[in-house]
């Protein structure tokens, strides 16, 4: 007998699975419960369509319940909320919200795919008009229809994740005085610190007002929409609010019918995205997942990690035995001009005490050219690589004007194939002037780190100079005198590096050096004049000048 599924959620996991079960089997009964008006939308697409990069709102709809069927041949009930789960009779009960009715619906299989819900906090006046949250095309439309009809020309953003940082940057596009309040000391939690500043950099260059360490105590509602009171005392009045800070999976349909769910309501799966009932499949947003480095549990909720989830459930429930074996939180961001993007752990993650992977794990970070330096259009590029003693590339964070997605991306393979840092350097990538460089910056990564593993150089970060207790080393400015006269950083020594072998009987052979240029690399070439002539202290600082450039700046806006 055909088998039936029966499927909770119409968007990411849910039509992914829908699709691909009916591709599998063009026999089984497939019903697909959405409480929203729409399936199968782009919800990732939604700040642009704000901002008018996506004109035609219909774009976004990617598949309507009348397409899903022509095509799949799925029963699909949009306006319908699954409230419950009768396990043991293997039904749900519906409540179909155009109609005002309940009703039962039997399963052979379920998949939830009930994503996540904005957190709305119980934070005094949240419910004043004018705070919104961007998550469904209904709460798309209502932020258009309050910037429409109330002709709103400021906006504050609480949050600093990708959605509110989206967000801001394209009701700046429409021309809007924007404000980011961020509670952290940065935005964009998957970066680190330095990392993120580039981040800071571009937003605050981009006319977005951006407030850190400050998070919101109240709303009001004011003359000109909302002011919002932070914690600080400061307040900012804007004609919108959108509030974007975090997300909570929505798990209570599976913690109700005794599903196993984690602390924070996560539905738990097995490595066949089976819940604790055999019977009951569960991906996306909603699901607890395992971190692909370090194997811990963890929810990851993105798009990629539940798309496939929701193709491999059907893949399941049609025999297949395929295993999930977890998700890397490989992210991007487009900040106007800039990219972002991530792959695996960051530094943050890995200063957490308590884990054997965090042991002594080795950084550097390179400054690179988008492609060959004498081909015209090359931008600007950081990398940051984190791996461990043994090599093991553990994450990578990259940010700048071209290429970043093409190196994250094979940094993100590279640590799914399991490579390593001296895989890195043998990479076959291709290269062109236009593309590249012979040596790609994931190459170059490659180079560095085997070198710091090899024992040719050690490296230091900002990070560690500023926390260090004993202040007693020389910060040795390896760049030329014009470039040190422009800029320097304050108690550093300038010995260009060409006329370093000249000086070294003036220094103290006994004494602790981090020795700096602009990127990196100069400096690599000076700890080896050092090293090999009897110095014994000698450490690159990783990211040279750039970077400190970029960590040691405020660029948020003052009251
Ligand atoms: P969803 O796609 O959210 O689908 C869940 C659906 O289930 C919802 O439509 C909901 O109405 C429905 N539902 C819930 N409960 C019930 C119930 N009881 N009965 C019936 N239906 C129910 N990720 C990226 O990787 N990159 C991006 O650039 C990106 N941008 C984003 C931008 C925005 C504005 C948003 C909101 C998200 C973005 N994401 C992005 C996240 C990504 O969209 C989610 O990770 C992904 O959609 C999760 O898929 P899902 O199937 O778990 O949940």
């Amino acid at each position: 007998m055909a088998k039936k599924v029966v499927i909770v959620g119409g968007v990411a996991g849910g039509a992914s699975c829908a699709a691909r079960l009916r591709r599998l089997d063009e026999k089984c009964e497939i019903v697909l419960f959405e409480k929203g008006n729409y399936i199968s939308f782009a919800n990732c697409g939604l700040p642009y369509h704000i901002g008018g990069v996506v004109k035609e709102r219909d774009r976004l709809l990617l598949q309507t319940p009348e397409s899903f069927h022509t095509r799949y041949h799925v029963d699909v009930r949009i306006n319908s909320e699954v409230v419950s789960i009768d396990r043991t009779a293997r039904t749900v009960t519906v409540t179909d919200h155009k109609n005002k009715k309940e009703y039962n619906e039997s399963y052979d299989y379920l998949v939830l795919s009930p994503g996540s819900t904005p957190v709305r906090p119980p934070i005094d006046g949240i419910d004043t008009e004018g705070v919104m949250t961007l998550w469904t095309v209904p709460d798309m439309d209502d932020i258009l229809k309050r910037i429409k009809e109330n002709e709103v020309r400021s906006a504050v953003v609480i949050g600093g994740g990708f959605i509110g940082i989206e967000t801001a940057e394209n009701l700046r596009r429409l021309g809007m005085d924007v404000t980011l309040v961020e509670m952290l000391d940065q935005v964009m939690a998957p970066l680190d610190f330095e990392m993120a500043q580039i981040v800071h950099s571009e937003l605050a260059g981009n006319g977005v007002g951006l407030v850190l360490g400050d998070g919101v105590k109240r709303f009001e509602q004011a003359s000109g929409g909302v002011c919002v009171t932070l914690a600080s005392g400061r307040q900012l009045e804007a004609g919108i609010v959108i509030l974007s800070i975090g997300a909570q999976p929505n798990g209570r349909l599976a913690a109700d019918c005794g599903l196993e769910v984690n602390r924070r309501g996560g539905i738990v799966v097995d490595d066949h995205l089976r819940t604790s009932d055999d019977r009951i499949y569960a991906v996306g947003d909603a699901v607890e997942t395992t971190d692909f480095i370090t194997g811990e549990r963890k929810m990851i909720p993105l798009a990629g990690p539940a798309n496939k989830m929701g193709r491999m459930a059907a893949d399941n429930i049609c025999g297949m035995e395929r295993t999930y074996v977890g998700s890397q939180g490989s992210a991007i961001i487009k900040v106007f001009d800039l990219t972002a993007a991530c792959t695996g752990l960051n530094e943050k993650d890995l200063l957490k005490a308590g884990k054997e992977i965090n042991k002594d794990y080795k950084v550097t970070i390179l400054h690179q050219q988008s492609h060959a330096g004498y081909y015209p259009g090359g931008r600007a590029m950081t990398l940051k690589l984190l791996f461990s003693p043994h090599g093991r590339i553990l994450g990578a964070q990259a940010a700048g004007y071209g290429g970043v997605d093409k190196r994250i991306d094979v940094l993100a393979t590279a640590i799914r194939m399991g490579a390593t840092v001296y895989d890195l350097q043998e990479l076959d990538l291709c290269y062109a002037p236009p593309y590249s460089s012979a040596k790609d910056p994931v190459n170059m990564a490659g180079f560095s780190a085997a070198n710091i593993l090899s024992g040719i150089v050690d490296n230091i970060t900002w990070r560690e100079i500023d926390a260090a207790a004993d202040r007693d080393f020389v910060l040795l400015d390896v760049r030329s005198r014009t470039e040190f006269d422009l800029g320097a950083i304050k108690g550093s020594v300038n010995i260009p590096v060409d006329e370093l072998r000249g000086s070294l009987g003036a220094l103290d052979r006994n004494k602790k050096y981090y020795v700096y240029c602009a990127a990196g690399v100069r400096a690599y070439t000076a700890c080896r004049i050092m090293l090999q002539n009897g110095f014994s202290d000698v450490k690159n600082v990783a990211g040279g000048y750039t970077t400190w450039s970029v960590y040691s700046k405020d660029y948020t806006v003052k009251e």
